[in-house]
Formats: structure tokens, sequence, C-alpha cells
């Protein structure tokens, strides 16, 4: 079936759905494959629990004139969003970075949300199928979109930008991670400026940040607006306290206004002005601004400040990679709070920079102030334990069993680690 004839039926049946067990009353459902399924045996499934047509692409497939047959259905799914993209009016602002990208997300959303009809990627949906399917998310009452978008190989942005074709653009910053995929920090910055890329041919703009110095050079080649810590930018801001969430001050002119943020980490700085230097280039009034950024609390273990009757936990557990790790890191030495703990989880996807980049944690522990160390995961078993003292644990479940024996009481905690530590397990212990 052509994309033409797909997307009327779309316009007719508007839910769409790539799981079977979940088809609202008359969706699409569109049978992807993945790594250990393939939706086309869910077909049937999905069309007597409430889906009104699916997208399939096996030849096997029964004769049924509910069942669209294609030629490739993730590839089908991304040219229908972008087909619908291209009729609807909303500006479309894609963000990616190697960190921050859904906080800095999620900030430009709520801050642009007070004032305009925005719609916005749902928590990290940001890949090849997160980005199409919040693009069809999009309708005609939409100003703004903004989308998140991830990708751990070379080519993966510049094909997100093909489908979502952004109007604007912001890299938060670049830096270590998936450098198994990336193969190094300079196939990181390849792998990201594909958004300049395609905002520069689209002519569109680049909201930067001015104090980055890895990405300056390519900022002579399209319209930038800045944000950064000098005047010099477009909107430009301060910490002024981070004690220990962070308290910051922010211009676009002379006048200067102040906020205190629920964020844990000085780090989140840089999130917010992005979200702050948008929203005032839409023309979003500066008391929305700052009352929105206020009252925003991060969500799903990033940044976020918590107390519980035996420790107070500073949270960012929902990931990590050298640098969110030395960021965080270098956060917590600097709180004036004690005594100090961190619980840390191994970073995954380093491939032959594991090892390293394993090391410079503890070398960085082993300088700091730190009065207890949890650390866990095969990673840091492979490197020298700079103090006998710490506690070394093969995975989250043994620090668990250790927990489950041993109260840890009255400590400033620092949980970080990689996803798949999943140390949210841990908390109920503290
Ligand atoms: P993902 O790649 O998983 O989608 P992300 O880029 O969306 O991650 P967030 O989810 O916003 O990033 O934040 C994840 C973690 O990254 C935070 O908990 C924090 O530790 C760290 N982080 C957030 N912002 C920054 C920043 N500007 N610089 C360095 N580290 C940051
Ligand atoms: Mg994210």
């Amino acid at each position: 079936m052509n994309i033409e004839l797909l997307y009327q039926i779309f316009r007719q049946y508007p839910i769409i759905t790539t799981n079977s067990r979940i088809c609202p009353t008359n969706s699409l459902f569109f049978a992807l494959r993945g790594e250990k399924f393939d939706g086309n045996d869910y077909i049937m499934e999905a069309l007597m629990s409430g889906a009104i047509y699916a997208v399939g692409d096996r030849n096997d497939l029964p004769e049924n004139e509910r069942i669209i047959k294609v030629g490739n259905v993730l590839q089908t799914l991304q040219s229908l969003a972008n087909y619908h993209r291209k009729l609807m009016n909303a500006k479309i602002i894609a963000i990616t970075g190697t960190n921050g990208k859904t906080t800095t997300k999620e900030l430009i959303a709520t801050v642009l949300s007070s004032k305009y009809k925005t719609l916005y990627t749902q928590e990290n949906l940001n890949n090849y199928i997160g980005v199409p399917l919040t693009l069809l998310r999009l309708n005609s009452e939409h100003q703004f979109a903004v989308i998140e978008m991830g990708a751990s190989h070379v080519n993966e942005i510049r094909m997100l930008c093909q489908i979502a074709e952004p109007d604007y653009g912001i890299i938060t910053n670049v830096g270590k991670a998936h450098l198994e995929g990336f193969g190094s920090l300079d196939g990181v910055v390849k792998a990201k400026t594909e958004l300049y890329d395609f905002i520069r041919d689209k002519g569109g703009v680049v909201f930067a940040n001015l104090d980055n110095l890895i990405l300056k050079e390519w900022y002579n080649s399209f319209s930038v607006i800045y944000y950064g810590t000098t005047s010099k930018a477009f909107v430009y801001g301060r910490m002024i306290g981070f004690d220990p969430t962070l308290v910051l001050e922010w211009s676009k002119n002379s006048n200067k206004n102040k906020i205190v943020t629920h964020f844990v980490g000085g780090y989140n700085l840089e999130n917010i002005l992005a979200s702050i230097c948008v929203a005032n280039y839409f023309g979003v009034e500066d008391y929305r601004i700052n009352v929105v950024i206020a009252n925003y609390i991060p969500i799903n273990n990033r940044s976020q400040n918590c107390k519980t009757k035996k420790n107070n936990l500073i949270v960012d557990a929902y990931n990590a990679n050298p640098d969110s790790m030395r960021v965080a890191l270098d956060n917590f030495y600097k709180l004036r709070i004690s005594p100090k703990m961190v619980i840390l989880g191994e970073m995954g996807e380093l491939g032959s920079y594991s090892k390293e980049e394993h090391q410079k944690v503890l070398n960085s522990l082993w300088g700091s102030k730190v009065d207890k160390v949890f650390l866990i995961g095969r990673n840091f078993e492979e490197c020298l334990l700079p103090c006998s003292g710490w506690k070394l644990f093969r995975q989250t479940e043994d620090c668990l069993e250790y927990l489950r024996m041993t109260s840890v009481e009255g400590y400033h905690i620092l949980i970080k680690g990689s996803r798949n530590n999943q140390l949210e397990k841990i908390f109920h212990y503290l």
C-alpha cells in the first residue's frame, strides 16, 4: 500500500500501537520486529483485542482485509511519520547530545507549554521507533514539538533528522558515552553534529552553549542563538548556590532573575539555561519561565534530592557514563555536607576504554573526602582498588544482601550508575 493511502487510514484512526497487548479500540497496530520477537506473529491477537488494522511485512501473512501488507513495517512507520510531520504546522525542536537530553527536553517542553500547545517525547523514547511515534502524536493544534534524539552509532541522528525534519536544534554537549558504537570522542562529535548538518542545510536555527569548546568550530556555519555563562550569550546565567539544590541567576539584558530549583548538580545549569534561551527566543515571559523552572521537579532518578528516615539521598541513578559520573562526583565533593557516602554502579558500553575510565573514577574518589564507598559491578573489580576499606560488590543483588543485614544511617549518599545496575532497588534499604 502506498503512503498516501495509509495516511488516509491513519487520519481516520490516528491511534498507533506497536504492542499487541495494548491495542485501544480502533488503533493501528504496526507489527515491528525486535531482537527477540516478530510483531507479525501477534497480528491476529492485535486485531482481536482492539486494533482496526494491522500493518505487517511477512510474506506468509493470511489474506485479510484488515491486514495491510508492506515491504518493511519500520520504514513504513517512519515514512508515515515524516509524511504527517510535513503536513503539520508545529515548529520542531530536536535535541541530541551526550548528557542532559531528557532533562533539557522536559524543561524546554514544560516552559513552552506554559504559553504554547507543545508536544514532546515521552520519557526517553528517543530512537528510530520513538521519534516516529512521537511525531505521529502531532495534531494541527500543536505549535511546537520538542523531540529527543538518541544515538549510539554514526548516521542515526542523520536518519532521525530525515524523519523529523527539525527546524531548530540543540546539542546539549558531547562526551564519552557509547564508545563501543562510536569508536572515540571524535566519533561522538561526528554523530551528534549530524543534527547541525541537517539544520544548516535546512536553513534553521541552532541554540548552542557558548561555553562549549568542542562544538565551537561548527557555530560559524549557521544561525546560532547562544546561551552560556558569559554576557556575550543571548541568555546567560550562573550558579549562585548548590547546597544541595541549584540556585541560579540568569539575564538576557540588565534584568536579573533568580531561581531556586529542585535540581541537585551544578551540571544542570546548562540544561536550564538552554530551556530559558529557547523560551526567551519564542517570547515566553520571564515570570512564566521563572515559575515553571522553580516548580519543576526532576523525575526518574535524575538529579534528585530526597530525605529518607535514615539518610539524605542524592539520586542520580538513571544512567552513567564517564562525563556524567565525573560531574556528579565533582558536584558531590563540593557539597558542604557530611558524612558523605557514594554508591556507584559500573558504567556500561565503554568497550576498550572501560578499565581506564573506571580506574579514573576510583582515583578521583581516593583524592576526595568521601567517608564511605560502595562499588558495584565487575568493571570495578578489574581495577586497582586504592583503599582497602571500600566495599566492592559483584552485582546490585549482593549490595542489597549486605544492606539487608547492615544498616547504613546518617549519611548523605550519592547514588549513581548505569541503567543496567538497577540501583533503584537499593533505595528501600537506605
Ligand atoms: P540518555 O542517553 O539515557 O537518554 P540523557 O542525555 O537524556 O540520557 P538525562 O536523562 O537528562 O540525559 O540525564 C541523565 C544523567 O546525565 C543525569 O542523571 C546526570 O547525571 C547527567 N547529566 C544531565 N545533564 C548533564 C549535563 N549537562 N552534563 C553532564 N551530565 C549531565
Ligand atoms: Mg534521555
